[in-house]
C-alpha cells in the first residue's frame, strides 16, 4: 500500500479490491472486482444451481449445512483472525460472532422442513369436498448484500435461512470486509463442491446495485437506512422482493426494581462492543430517577475500565470517525455532559468509550446512529416517560429493559422488532426468534420460522377429495343449490357473536 492509502479504506487498482485493516493499513486481502456483466453471469450459473440444490431435499440441504456449520467451527479461530485482520475487531468479538452465525445455520438447516415442508390445512365449508394443502417454496436465486460491521453472522444469518429454503445465493460483501466474504463463499463450496450455490460478487455499491436488478428473486439487504431506500427503489423497477435489515438507534430502559450493576455491565457491553459498531447496539439510556445516579456512577466505573487497542477496536470506516466527532461535539454544545470521554474521545482510528448526560433530545447524538463506542444516559421520572422517549424515534430496531415487575410489560410497548429483558442483544444468539426491525430499521424478517419463510413462496394447492354437495364454484349449479349454501352460511356464521 502507498502512504496516500487511508488504512481500512477500500481501494480498487486494477480490478482489484484492495481490503485493509483500520488500524494498522495493512492489507487483509484482494478480491476481483466485478462488473455488471460479471453479476448477470453470477445469477445465471446460480439459476441452474438452485434446482440441483432444490433437488436435493430438506434432508439433502440439511446434511451439507450441517457440514458447513462444522467446517466453519472447525476453524472458527482461523475465522475471528481474519475478522480481525481486516475489520479490526478484537478476535474475541469475532469469536463470539461466528458463534451467533453457526447458531443461525445450525437452527435453519434443522428446522426448514418443519417451517416449510408441505403440510395439510383443514377443510373449511364452502369447499368441502376439497383437501387444503401448503408448502413453501424456494424463490430460485436471492441476492444477499452485507455490511461490514459484523462480516460474518449479518450475511450468514440470511445465507442460512435462503439457503434452507432451497434457493442459491450470490452475496455481495461489503467493500469494507470482502476477504471474510470470500472465505465465507470458498467454505461453503468445500462442502458443496458440485454447483455454485453460494457465489460471491466484490465491489462498491454500483456492484450491489446491478445485483438489484439482475433478475434475482429477492434481495435480502443488511446495511445503512440510507442504501435500504436505494437498493427497494433498484428493485421496484422490477417488483424484486426485499427484506431490509437497516440501522438503529436502539434504548434500554432501567426502571426502578431493577438490579443496577447488572443494567450497567449490559448497558457497556450493549453500547461499546464492536467499539459501537452494532446495528441493535444500545445508544441511549432512560434511567428512572430513582437509581439514575447509581447506574451512572456504575456505567462510568466499568466503561472507564476499557482500553482502546484492546476490548475497543478501531473503527472500521474512516469516515464514520467524523459521525461519531460531529454527534458528540453536537451533545456537548448543547447542553450535554460528558462523564467518560467528550470532546477528546475521537482519536483516529479510535473512539475511547464516551458516556453522555443531560443531552439534548433534539442532538445529532440521541436521534441518529451514531454508529461509535458512545451512550446517553437520561433520567426520566418513570417507565411511561421512558417508553415514550424510547420511542420517540423513526428506527425501531432492537432495545432492553431492566426491571422486574414490569418489565416484560415494558417490552411489549418498545416500538420495535426485538427487545432483551434484563440483557442486551440477546436475541441475535438464538436461532429461532425472528430478527427484523419497524419504521426506517427496516423490514421483513431473518432468522426464526419467520426468516425461514422470508425466503420462501407459500404455495397453496386444493386437492378434490370428492362429489361436490353444494357446488359453489361452478355454473353448473342450481338455483336450490344456491339457497341452500346461503341457508348453511346463515346457521353457521348468521348469528351474532
Ligand atoms: P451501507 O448501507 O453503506 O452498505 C451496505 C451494503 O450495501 C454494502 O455492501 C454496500 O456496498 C452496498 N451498497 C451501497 N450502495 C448500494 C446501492 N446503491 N445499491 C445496492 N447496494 C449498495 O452500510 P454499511 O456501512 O456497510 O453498514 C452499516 C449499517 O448497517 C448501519 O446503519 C447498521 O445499523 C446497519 N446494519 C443493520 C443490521 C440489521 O440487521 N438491521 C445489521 C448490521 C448492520
Amino acid at each position: 500500500m502507498t502512504a496516500t492509502h487511508v488504512p481500512g479504506l477500500p481501494v480498487i487498482e486494477d480490478g482489484r479490491l484492495i481490503s485493509t485493516n483500520p488500524a494498522t493499513g495493512e492489507e487483509a486481502g484482494r478480491v476481483p472486482v466485478a462488473d455488471e456483466k460479471a453479476v448477470l453471469a453470477a445469477v445465471e450459473r446460480a439459476r441452474e444451481a438452485a434446482l440441483w440444490w432444490q433437488g436435493l431435499g430438506f434432508a439433502g440441504r440439511r446434511t451439507r449445512m450441517l457440514r458447513w456449520r462444522s467446517l466453519i467451527v472447525q476453524r472458527i479461530e482461523e475465522l475471528a483472525e481474519l475478522t480481525h485482520r481486516e475489520s479490526g475487531k478484537p478476535v474475541t468479538d469475532g469469536l463470539i460472532e461466528a458463534t451467533a452465525a453457526v447458531e443461525h445455520l445450525d437452527w435453519a438447516a434443522r428446522n426448514a422442513k418443519r417451517v416449510l415442508g408441505p403440510r395439510r390445512v383443514r377443510t373449511r365449508l364452502l369447499v368441502a369436498e376439497h383437501s387444503g394443502h401448503l408448502e413453501y417454496q424456494p424463490y430460485g436465486v436471492v441476492g444477499v448484500i452485507g455490511p461490514w460491521n459484523y462480516p460474518i453472522v449479518t450475511p450468514v444469518g440470511p445465507i442460512s435461512g435462503a439457503l434452507a429454503a432451497g434457493n442459491a445465493i450470490v452475496f455481495k460483501p461489503s467493500e469494507y470486509t470482502p476477504v471474510v466474504g470470500q472465505w465465507l463463499a470458498d467454505s461453503f463450496a468445500e462442502v458443496v463442491p458440485e454447483h455454485p450455490v453460494l457465489q460471491v460478487v466484490h465491489g462498491l455499491g454500483d456492484v450491489g446495485g446491478a445485483l438489484c436488478r439482475s433478475g434475482v428473486a429477492k434481495i435480502s439487504f443488511t446495511g445503512s437506512t440510507a442504501t435500504a431506500k436505494k437498493v427497494m427503489a433498484a428493485c421496484a423497477e422490477n417488483l424484486v422482493p426485499v427484506v431490509l435489515e437497516a440501522g438503529g438507534k436502539d434504548a434500554l430502559i432501567v426502571d426502578a426494581d431493577a438490579d443496577v450493576e447488572a443494567a450497567a455491565e449490559a448497558a457497556v457491553w450493549g453500547a461499546m462492543t464492536n467499539a459501537g459498531q452494532t446495528c441493535i447496539g444500545i445508544e441511549r439510556v432512560y434511567a428512572v430517577e430513582p437509581v439514575y445516579d447509581r447506574f451512572v456512577d456504575a456505567v462510568v466505573a466499568k466503561a472507564g475500565k476499557l482500553r482502546t487497542g484492546e476490548e475497543i477496536g478501531p473503527i472500521t470506516m474512516p469516515k464514520q470517525l467524523d459521525i461519531i466527532r460531529d454527534h458528540i461535539e453536537d451533545a456537548l454544545a448543547k447542553g450535554g455532559r460528558a462523564v467518560l470521554g467528550g470532546a477528546d474521545a475521537v482519536q483516529a482510528p479510535y473512539v475511547s468509550p464516551t458516556v453522555l448526560v443531560d443531552v439534548p433530545e433534539d442532538s445529532s447524538e440521541m436521534r441518529e446512529e451514531t454508529f461509535g463506542p458512545t451512550l446517553t444516559i437520561t433520567k426520566v421520572r418513570d417507565a411511561d416517560e421512558a417508553v415514550t422517549k424510547a420511542n420517540d424515534t423513526p428506527y425501531g430496531l432492537g432495545g432492553s429493559v431492566f426491571g422486574k415487575k414490569n418489565a416484560i410489560r415494558i417490552a411489549r410497548r418498545l416500538r420495535s422488532g426485538m427487545v432483551a429483558v434484563n440483557g442486551t442483544l440477546t436475541f441475535v444468539g438464538m436461532g429461532n426468534l425472528p430478527f427484523g426491525g419497524v419504521g426506517e430499521s427496516g423490514f421483513g424478517r431473518i432468522h426464526g420460522d419467520d426468516g425461514l419463510r422470508e425466503f420462501a413462496r407459500a404455495k397453496a394447492i386444493t386437492v378434490r377429495r370428492g362429489p361436490s354437495l353444494l357446488p359453489a364454484m361452478t355454473f353448473e349449479r342450481t338455483p336450490a343449490q344456491v339457497k341452500q349454501i346461503v341457508k348453511a352460511l346463515r346457521l353457521l356464521y348468521g348469528r351474532k357473536p
